[in-house]
């Protein structure tokens, strides 16, 4: 068994301290009377969806969110008793796995609660459900201008209980859009409306993802789905020049140098040999490649931090591997640590950064660190 002193020396560390100061920051500011769904898909983010869970369920969080039913089992079989909703829905023959793990479907097609009601009548108990609603984002949903023909089959189905009415936002992000924003909260409460018209009271209304929340007190209801800015991803998703609340990075990513070498002038480094020396050179390489997550698209304009100074990428970044000019850093040694997001000194690389240079947004950044790179949680 490989110990944290003899495994590749490349991992993320996760702030649990961090997580549980933003969970906090973010409720006072939308109001603590509001339930929070906090979204731990694709392993938190890349910030290891147990683990965060865990805490977050400690600091007092109502709900939590999930795309795919696995990721709800594990977090089951890791003891995460609170409920959990699973906002990609349900697949075919998944029935009975989410009723015994007491997993919330999200439902938006007949038949999806069709089968359900048969489980539930199979095992004699009633299912909550919550509905999807698609108000304008057009991906998954019932259609708003399809849904009274939806709820008539839906509501007559004995063995299940609408617990919750869901929509979410296209352009939340986006002030210019609000116009828009404003037309989805319109078809939603139309929709809920129509649902107590019919003589039913789901008990949780939910619109709003990170950015919703925060922008929008109209959009807050009584449940708001959040995400990215839990894990301090706020700067590419949040609008800017709206009041927000504090929050910090959660996720720092970190190697140490595995080679260095003296490279003469005009010699070139890397597949393609997109980069040549203009000087004689102090190259190192890093033990981290795209396939840990380290986008390629940042080969030749990356930077990383190595005893509080920036260090350049230099060349193609590749599978494994990516190089370093340190011919600038004083005193660089075999074994420096080298964060490639995160700080030291005066200096700040973020994930929102390292999106931005590689035409994305941070969540994509977070989420593609893979399980090879080994998590290190701060806890307490
Ligand atoms: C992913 C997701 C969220 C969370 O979005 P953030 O921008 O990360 O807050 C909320 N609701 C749904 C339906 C989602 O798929």
């Amino acid at each position: 068994m490989l110990t944290i002193g003899n495994k590749r020396p490349t991992w993320a560390e996760i702030n649990l301290d961090n997580l549980a100061f933003n969970i906090a920051s973010i409720r006072r500011f939308i109001g603590t009377e509001i339930e929070c769904l906090a979204v731990i898909k694709a392993d938190a983010y890349g910030h290891g969806a147990c683990q965060s869970a865990k805490r977050l369920e400690e600091e007092g969080v109502e709900w939590f969110g999930v795309a795919i039913l696995e990721e709800a089992l594990e977090l089951r079989e890791y003891g995460i008793s609170r409920p959990i909703l699973c906002i990609g829905g349900a697949w075919n023959g998944q029935e009975e796995s989410f009723i015994e793990s007491k997993i919330t479907p999200v439902i938006y097609r007949h038949e999806h609660a069709e089968r359900f009601n048969r489980a539930a009548e199979n095992k004699n108990v009633k299912v909550k459900v919550h509905i999807k609603i698609d108000t304008g984002m057009g991906r998954i949903g019932v259609r708003f201008n399809e849904f009274r023909s939806f709820f008539k089959v839906i509501k007559e189905l004995p063995n299940i209980e609408i617990e919750g009415l869901m929509t979410h936002f296209a352009a939340a992000d986006d002030l210019q859009q609000y116009d828009f924003t404003a037309l989805q909260m319109q078809r939603f409460a139309e929709i809920e409306d129509y649902v107590e018209s019919e003589g039913i009271f789901p008990r949780y209304r939910d619109l709003a993802n990170s950015p919703g929340a925060i922008a929008y007190k109209s959009a807050r209801h009584n449940l708001v789905r959040l995400g990215g800015i839990i894990y301090g991803l706020g700067g590419d998703v949040l609008p800017r020049n709206i009041e927000k609340p504090a929050i910090k990075p959660v996720l720092s990513l970190h190697t140490r140098i595995a080679n260095l070498k003296i490279v003469p002038q005009g010699e070139t480094l890397g597949y393609s040999r997109t980069f040549q020396t203009a000087r004689n050179s102090l190259i190192a390489t890093v033990p981290i490649g795209y396939h840990d997550g380290y986008p390629r698209a940042l080969s030749n304009i990356g930077r990383v931090i190595i005893r509080n100074q920036l260090a350049p990428v230099v060349g193609r970044i590749s599978m494994d591997w990516t190089i370093i000019d340190v011919t600038d850093i004083a005193g660089v040694e075999v074994n420096d640590e080298v964060k490639l997001i995160g700080s030291g000194g005066d200096l700040e690389i973020t994930a929102e950064e390292l999106a931005a240079l590689s035409g994305t947004i941070s969540y994509e950044i977070t989420c593609g660190i893979n399980r090879r790179v080994w998590r290190k949680y701060v806890d307490g």
